[in-house]
């Protein structure tokens, strides 16, 4: 059983999800130890515990310590396969990050997956549904995954709720994604929503990105209020996407109490032009979001990154743990190139 160090790097949540992820993927039984340790509530919050059991669920995984507050799970990983799921994480913890876990596993399984997932659409912390619709899975979509993501109900923190569908068909090899250079920025779309909340809010946060954007580049703005009856508590979020030729790169933030729309239209705005600016090829989340796609693609990959975060470098160090995939970092200008060698299956 192969041992990891939880607390490694960034020592978080995404660690977790993707030592389980590549133990299904690579048929390698793990013992991940000292998980979240340095955060201030350590071990498995709900949103780990039930990204662990779908990719547990998706290849018969035996599992101990899969509980929350478990600060050592084991993992031992059966064979993958696809069908119908439903995870329910019972809190507002991020169905994005649960798909996060459970996208490589199943795309692995090389068969079709349905998942119907609860809990938090729009939470801080965690990529935003619209950010996973209009950035990460159009970014997959070049790598050959042809996934269809239904929102059915917003979720917010505290209270979750929240409803999405995936549906995956089955997915060969992925291609690999070879983007040193992106094009020019053809669209910047900002989709800014609230629920239970007035509209003026989410117009705010549109305005102010747009403003901090600047006129380089066309920009176009979608405001849009969720039913009010269908959320069951108040909250929204601004997400944005560049399409840029052969790439696209997004931005987001979620609202909170007591932050100004303001703020959240500016950061999230100056996220993205920082990265396009740079001449980076995925925006600094992709950057670590992607990484366990491009370790698992058919060939060799390459993007540019403005900066690489903790996240990146603590998932490189575990892909590079897991599987006999390699990165190579370049400093480039204001960018970095990082180059992936995919991992070999025996
Ligand atoms: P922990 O509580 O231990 O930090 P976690 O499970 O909540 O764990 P992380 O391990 O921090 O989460 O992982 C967060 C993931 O969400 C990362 O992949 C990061 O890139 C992504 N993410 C965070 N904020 C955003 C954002 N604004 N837009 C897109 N992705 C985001």
């Amino acid at each position: 059983m192969l041992d990891i160090d939880g607390a490694h790097g960034e020592g978080g949540g995404q660690l977790v999800r993707t030592a389980v992820a590549l133990a299904a993927v690579t048929g390698t039984a793990v013992r991940v130890h000292d998980i979240r340790a340095r955060r201030r509530r350590p071990g498995l919050a709900a949103q780990h515990v039930a990204a662990v059991r779908a990719v547990a669920a998706l290849c018969d995984a035996r599992c101990d310590g899969v509980h929350p507050g478990s600060s050592v799970l084991a993992f031992r990983p059966g064979a993958l396969h696809g069908g119908s799921f439903v995870v329910d994480v019972g809190t507002a913890g991020s169905v994005a990050l649960v798909l996060q876990a459970m996208l490589p596993a199943a795309l692995a399984s090389g068969e079709a997956v349905e998942v119907v997932l609860r809990g938090g659409t729009d939470v801080p912390m965690a990529p935003p549904v619209d950010y996973l619709h209009h950035v990460l899975l159009p970014l997959l979509a070049r790598m050959g995954v042809h996934a269809e993501l239904q929102v059915e109900r917003r979720g917010y923190v505290p209270r979750g709720g929240g409803e999405v569908r995936l549906s995956l068909p089955a997915t060969g090899l992925l291609a690999p994604f070879v983007v040193d250079e992106r094009g020019p920025v053809t669209a910047i779309d900002a989709r800014a929503h609230v629920s239970r909340l007035p509209l003026d809010i989410a117009r705010r946060m549109a305005a102010a990105a747009r403003s901090a954007v600047g006129r380089t580049w066309p920009f176009d703005a979608h405001v849009e209020a969720g039913d009010p009856l269908l959320a069951l508590g108040p909250g929204g979020a601004i997400v944005l996407s560049a399409a840029a030729g052969p790439t696209v790169l997004g931005a987001a933030q979620v609202a909170q109490r007591g932050v100004p729309a303001e703020q959240l239209g500016r950061q999230a705005a100056l996220s993205l032009r920082r990265d396009l600016e740079a001449g980076a090829t995925l925006d600094v989340h992709a950057a670590d979001q992607m990484l366990v796609f491009l370790a698992l693609a058919g060939a060799p990959s390459v993007f540019r990154a403005s900066v690489l975060s903790e996240h990146a470098r603590t998932a490189m160090w575990l892909i590079e743990t897991l599987t006999t995939a390699r990165f190579a970092i370049t400093p480039q200008g204001e960018s970095v190139r990082v180059d992936v060698q995919p991992h070999v299956r025996r």
